[in-house]
């Protein structure tokens, strides 16, 4: 008996259309809830660091000495944190993917603003 659900399952299989799509050649079904890649608006980044301590892969680095944000795409799991805890919500979630690579995909994006150091902060250094 098993045997026969076997041949079925099989043949439902052979004669039904595939599962999957050859992407990158077809392109990807997408929604508006689809995650495709982390986008910044550089302009808008107050370079607080929320985003790289909420990343959950580590694939998000500020470097606030060089006013840069960077973001490896091969550590990212797309979990959107770093979108939803954005405070001036610079993030946005991309229903694009990024094109396939052999490559390491590390981006690198020069932010314009970053935050003063505080008054106590000052202190500290200084003293
Ligand atoms: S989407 Fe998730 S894993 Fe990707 S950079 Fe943002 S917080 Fe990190
Ligand atoms: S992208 Fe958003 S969370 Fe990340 S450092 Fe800039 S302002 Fe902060």
């Amino acid at each position: 008996m098993a045997f026969f659900e076997m041949v079925k399952t099989a043949l439902r299989t052979v004669l039904s259309r595939p599962a999957t799509i050859r992407y990158p050649a077809e392109p990807a079904k997408k929604t508006l809830l689809t995650r495709g890649h982390v986008t910044i608006d550089e302009s808008r980044c107050i370079s607080c660091g929320t985003c790289q301590r909420k990343c959950p892969a580590q694939a998000i680095l500020l470097n606030k000495e060089e006013k840069t944000w960077q973001m490896d795409r091969l550590r990212c799991v797309v979990c959107n944190s770093c979108v939803d805890t954005c405070p001036v919500k610079c993030l946005f979630m991309d229903t694009q993917y990024t094109a396939p690579t052999v490559t390491r995909g590390v981006e690198i994006v020069t932010i314009t603003y970053v935050k003063p150091v505080k008054a106590a902060d000052k202190g500290e250094i200084q003293g």
